[in-house]
C-alpha cells in the first residue's frame, strides 16, 4: 500500500467490476490485489496459495523480482517498438528462447496471447503446404478467435459462434487410427497438445505422439504442437513434447511465456523456412518489454533448473495426491508441475472448498481439479496443498447430503 492510494474494499472492487463486466466469465466472489511467490491476497487481506496462477501463466510465481526489474528497467528504456525495425531485447530472446527449443525449431514469430499464437501456425500452415485442412482433437482447447476455436473442441464454446472456418475436423484423441483415417491429401496440419490442459489434464499416450510424428511426415502433413499451456517448465521439461522425443513442425507458445506480461510465439523448423514479407503480422508483437520479461523468465528458468525443479516437485505432488484416501477421487493424473484430480462428481464444490482452506486452483473440464502451482513454490507449501485437498475433499464428503440436493437443483 502506497501512500495516499485508495484502499478499496472488496465489496467496493466486486461491485465496480460487475458493473461493467461482459460477463463471460464465473468469477469467484474474491479481488485479488497483491501476489508474491507462490501466495496472492485478496482486497480483506487473506491469503491464498495459487495453484491458478492465473491460468497457469505465473510459472516464477507473482512479482519475481528479476522479472519485476527487468520489466521496470526495459519500461524506463523503450517500451513501443514493433517489427519494422529491429531490437536489442526481442534479438536476444529469440536466440536465448530458442537455445532450448528442440531440433532445428528456430524461426519465431512473436505475438501476445496463446490464440493469436495457434491463428498465426493455421496460417503459416496453409502457406507452407499450400493446403488448407486442419485436423484436431476431440477435448482439445486451443483458444477462442475463430481460427482457433475451430481447432477447440468444447460445444459449449463453438455453437453460438457457428459457422466457424471451413475445414477442421476433430478425432478422437490417443487414436492414431482415427487420425489416419482423417486425413486427405488437403490437410495441411494436424494441431495437438500433447498434454490436453482445458479438457481434464490428460496426457497423449507415447506410442501415439510417435505414430503421429511418423503418419505426418509421410504424408506431408505439418504437426502443430500447441504448448500454451504445458510449455516453459511446467510439465518438467522445458517442452512437453520433449518427455515424447516427438518433434514438432510448429511449437506455439503463449501463458508462462512473458511472465505475466501478454506474450505468444509460433516457433517453426529451420527446414520450413522463412515466410514472405507482409504476409502476417502483429503490432504489439516481439514489443521489447515482453520481450525483456521474457528474457527473465528464460534465465531464472535455466539458472535454478525450474523444469528439474518442476519435474522432482511433481513427483512428490502426485504421489501425494495420490495417497489421499478419498471416495470421490476417480484418478490423479499429469506430468510436473501439471496436475489434475478427478473427481466423480463436478468439480464445484471441492473448489470451493479448497478456497475456504485458503487454495486457489481450477477446474478443467466439469469433473476435474487442476493444480498449475508456480514452479518456484516451496515444498512446505505443496505440503500445504496437499492438506487443503484431503481436508476440501473431506469437507465436501461432510456435507455431501446438502450438496446433492443443490446440484440437483
Ligand atoms: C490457454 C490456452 C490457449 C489460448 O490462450 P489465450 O492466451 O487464452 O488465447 C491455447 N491453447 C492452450 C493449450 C491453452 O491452454
Amino acid at each position: 500500500m502506497r501512500a495516499g492510494e485508495h484502499l478499496m474494499l472488496m465489496e467496493e472492487i466486486i461491485a465496480l467490476e460487475e458493473r461493467h463486466t461482459s460477463g463471460l466469465n464465473v468469477k469467484r466472489p474474491i479481488a485479488l490485489v497483491r501476489g508474491q511467490g507462490a501466495m496472492v491476497w485478496d482486497a480483506d487481506g487473506r491469503a491464498y496459495l495459487d495453484c491458478m496462477t492465473g491460468h497457469g501463466v505465473a510459472t516464477l510465481g507473482h512479482c519475481h523480482p528479476e522479472v519485476t526489474a527487468a520489466i521496470q528497467t526495459q519500461a524506463a528504456t523503450l517500451v513501443a517498438c514493433s517489427e519494422a525495425v529491429y531490437n536489442d531485447q526481442r534479438a536476444a530472446l529469440m536466440e536465448e528462447l530458442t537455445h532450448h527449443t528442440p531440433g532445428d525449431l528456430k524461426r519465431v514469430f512473436l505475438c501476445n496471447s496463446g490464440a493469436e499464437s495457434i491463428e498465426a501456425a493455421i496460417k503459416f500452415a496453409r502457406f507452407f503446404t499450400g493446403r488448407t485442412e486442419v485436423v484436431a482433437a476431440m477435448r482439445g482447447f486451443h483458444g477462442r478467435t475463430l481460427g482457433a476455436l475451430s481447432a477447440t473442441w468444447n460445444a459449449k464454446y463453438r455453437d453460438p459462434f457457428l459457422p466457424l472456418v471451413p475445414g477442421f475436423r476433430h478425432v478422437p484423441f490417443n487414436n492414431l487410427a482415427a487420425m489416419e483415417d482423417a486425413l486427405t491429401d488437403q490437410t495441411a496440419a494436424v494441431i495437438i497438445e500433447v498434454i490436453q490442459g482445458e479438457g481434464g489434464v490428460h496426457p497423449a499416450d507415447p506410442a501415439y505422439l510417435e505414430g503421429l510424428r511418423a503418419l505426418c511426415t509421410e504424408r506431408g502433413v505439418l504437426l502443430i504442437v500447441d504448448e500454451v499451456q504445458t510449455g516453459m517448465g511446467r510439465t518438467g521439461r522445458w517442452f512437453a513434447c520433449e518427455h515424447f522425443g516427438v518433434l514438432p513442425d510448429m511449437l506455439c507458445l503463449g501463458k508462462a511465456l512473458g511472465g505475466g506480461v501478454p506474450m505468444g510465439a509460433v516457433i517453426w523448423r529451420e527446414a520450413l523456412g522463412k515466410l514472405p514479407a507482409g504476409i502476417h503480422g502483429s503490432t504489439f508483437g516481439g514489443n521489447p518489454l515482453a520481450c525483456a520479461a521474457s528474457r527473465a523468465v528464460v534465465h531464472v528458468m535455466e539458472r535454478d533448473d525450474l523444469p528439474g525443479r518442476a519435474a522432482r516437485l511433481g513427483a512428490k505432488l502426485l504421489a501425494d495426491l495420490r495417497a489421499i484416501r478419498s471416495p470421490l477421487i476417480r484418478e490423479v493424473r499429469g506430468r510436473g508441475l501439471m496436475v489434475g484430480v478427478e473427481l466423480r462428481r463436478r468439480a464445484t464444490q471441492v473448489l470451493r472448498a479448497l478456497m475456504e482452506r485458503g487454495v486457489l486452483a481450477m477446474p478443467a473440464g466439469s469433473t476435474v481439479v487442476r493444480l498449475l502451482p508456480p514452479l518456484v513454490i516451496a515444498e512446505e507449501q505443496l505440503d500445504q496443498v496437499v492438506q487443503a485437498m484431503a481436508q476440501a475433499l473431506a469437507d465436501v464428503m461432510d456435507t455431501r447430503g446438502e450438496a446433492a440436493r443443490e446440484e440437483e437443483e
